[in-house]
């Protein structure tokens, strides 16, 4: 069946259907009730990446509650998001969903949910409050291009199946997310773009000290990856290595890793913060003490935080020795495995939990008070388009909720 043509004129154009869009859409509706507002969605579905997210369970936020706090989870956008953050940060996004009925709960180390444990339940509510804000929503309808009308507003070209529709409308909103082609438009009316690239990604690592340990973890070490140092649990995979701390350390690293390839040099501290001074003296201590020195140094670990098999494999190159009989610049080496381990980095896996770009419009070319371009009149940006991302935890949500807030609040003047 042909697609129903679109309206022409517009008050209000949204390009995206994502948490970015809506958010934008909503409130803009809910502020200025007169206006026209169209959301326009390339997809067959609105909100694709709300349904999939947190494991299909929607990290909407962080319970981090403090803006100067919240913009250090930002490899890229956290100064700009300073000042956004004072207006609309994660506490309004509690309030904005529990006044929809969608209550959240937090989790041990952060992560807010809803108590459903469905994002069926987050994507449900902000189509409810579009419909009910009076948003049209548009799925199958792709923005090709943008003009500038020099009397008011933009002409665009929207694809709808095989047909290609012009409409006009007076402001437009990009919320495209990472979309290239998208990118390739916003360029075209003069804004520069960082390329994007991935962030929050595992590690491939291909290495004798983790062969078959899959699953094993260590609850805090520290990694080092050029300058970029990251504290945090890590997971070891079969694949080689994931868990918060690579995770961060990817999302920090995320241009750099890009830059060489996804090939690196990775160094961890299985002790957290000790250093190789501290770690010697301890596996001394541990020599002299009469009780151990005559027992087998894979069996009986120095330390109790590296768990028993992840430690065999790592004074593997020491063979059967008993404390007593290690030479000091075994014990040297010892303490080097443990407190500065070289891994090579060979390639990033998947992280399936929550995928995010880095890259795209750069910030210094967009109002945060508004969103709106410092080039071009009337336009507007919000969400993942912007060289905005966070690490993981809900933090890439917040910002798309908060950018697309403060451009709601101006689309609707
Ligand atoms: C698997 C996965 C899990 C994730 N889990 C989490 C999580 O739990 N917590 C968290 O904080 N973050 C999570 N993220 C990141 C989060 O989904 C994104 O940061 C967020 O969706 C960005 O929102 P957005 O509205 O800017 O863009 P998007 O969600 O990407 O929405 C953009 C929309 O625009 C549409 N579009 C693109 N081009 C056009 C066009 N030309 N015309 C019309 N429509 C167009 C797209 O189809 C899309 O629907 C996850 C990401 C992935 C991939």
């Amino acid at each position: 069946m042909a697609s129903k043509p679109i309206q022409q004129q517009w008050d209000v154009v949204v390009a995206g259907g994502g948490p970015a869009g809506f958010f934008a859409a909503i409130r803009c509706a809910e502020l200025n009730p007169k206006l026209h507002v169209l959301i326009l969605e390339k997809a067959s579905q609105t909100l694709g990446k709300v349904i999939i997210s947190g494991g299909g369970r929607c990290n909407v936020t962080h319970a981090c509650f403090d803006p100067e706090k919240l913009i250090t989870f930002y490899p890229r956008g956290g100064n700009e998001l300073r000042g956004a953050f004072s207006r609309f940060q994660a506490a309004d996004t509690v309030e904005w969903f529990e006044a929809r009925g969608v209550k959240l709960k937090t989790e041990a180390d952060g992560r807010m949910f809803p108590v459903t444990d469905s994002s069926e339940t987050i994507a449900e509510c902000l189509r409810a409050s579009a419909k009910k804000a009076g948003v049209e929503v548009r799925v199958g309808a792709g923005l090709l291009g943008v003009e500038k009308d020099l009397r008011n507003g933009f002409r665009l070209e929207v694809r709808m199946e095989a047909n290609v529709f012009p409409i006009h409308t007076k402001k437009l909103l990009i919320a495209t997310g990472s979309d290239r082609k998208t990118l390739d438009i916003i360029k075209s009316l003069g804004h520069a773009v960082e390329e994007p690239v991935p962030s929050l990604f595992t590690f491939n690592v291909k290495d004798k000290r983790i062969e078959s340990l899959a699953g094993v973890s260590v609850e805090n070490v520290t990694l080092e990856m050029d300058s970029i140092v990251q504290r945090g649990a890590l997971l070891i995979t079969h694949w080689g290595l994931s868990g918060p701390a690579v995770l961060r350390t990817s999302a920090w690293g995320a241009r750099q890793l890009h830059q060489y390839s996804y090939r690196a040099r990775l160094f961890v501290n299985w002790l957290a913060d000790m250093s190789f001074a501290k770690a010697l003296d301890v596996l001394d201590h541990n020599k002299a003490w009469q009780e151990n020195a005559r027992k087998k140094v894979s069996s009986n670990p120095a330390f109790s935080q590296i768990p028993l098999r992840l430690w065999k494999q790592l004074v593997e190159f020491l063979g059967e020795k008993n404390w007593a009989d290690i030479s000091k610049v075994e014990m040297r080496r010892l303490a080097e495995e443990l407190t500065a381990c070289e891994f090579m980095i060979e390639g990033k896996g998947q992280f399936k939990d929550e995928f995010v770009t880095c890259g795209g419009v750069k910030l210094t070319e967009v109002d945060f008070k508004t969103m709106q371009s410092r080039l071009v009149d009337s336009l507007f940006f919000a969400g993942e388009v912007l060289n905005i991302d966070g690490i993981t935890g809900g933090f890439n949500f917040q910002s798309s909720w908060t950018t697309g807030r403060l451009a709601g609040n101006a689309l609707a003047q």
